[in-house]
């Protein structure tokens, strides 16, 4: 499937003042403040799966522990740790069968400053990206953000979703 989507520069400062000054998004998220409940992929008793509302690529999908956790080792047992990651495979899976990606990428980041609580990133490389815009390129934000309609994104949300 091929997709023409504009890009556009989110102000980065606005967004990591953000992180910095207000409650956990995902922790809001989880307790229903959510400003796009269409673009919720997944969710269980345990784990919340989305869209990435600021998307470099499309199918970015974000993967969270309901419960608010900030160290992506330390603050599971192996077991839970597992578990996540059980997930995190069916929802690589199913976004790369969705979009048609070359390569799946899966990372974590976040910060003890804000933005802490732990969300994998699940990120389709799809076909004839140059390799000098591949692997931490990427998953930069000095390329933008895709601009996509949000029906769009309600859309792509749903069909990850029957994916899982
Ligand atoms: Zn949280």
């Amino acid at each position: 499937m091929e997709h023409h989507f504009g890009r556009y520069h989110p102000d980065m400062e606005a967004m990591h003042h953000g992180f910095q000054t207000q409650p956990c998004f995902i922790c809001r998220m989880v307790e229903g403040d959510v400003w796009f409940p269409e673009n919720i992929v997944y969710e269980d008793d345990r784990v919340l799966v989305f869209l990435d509302g600021y998307p470099r690529a499309y199918g970015y999908t974000l993967v969270a522990p309901k419960e608010h956790r900030e160290q992506v080792i330390g603050d599971f047992t192996v077991d839970e740790y597992l578990d996540l990651q059980r997930l995190v495979y069916r929802v690589s899976e199913a976004v790369r069968e969705e979009v048609g990606a070359e390569r799946m990428y899966l990372y974590t980041f976040g910060s003890n400053q804000g933005n802490a609580h732990v969300h994998w990133h699940v990120v389709p490389l799809p076909p004839s990206v140059p390799y000098e815009e591949q692997q931490g390129a990427w998953a930069s934000w000095s390329m933008g953000v895709l601009e996509i309609p949000q029906q769009e994104m309600a859309s792509l949300a749903a069909r990850i979703g029957w994916r899982i």
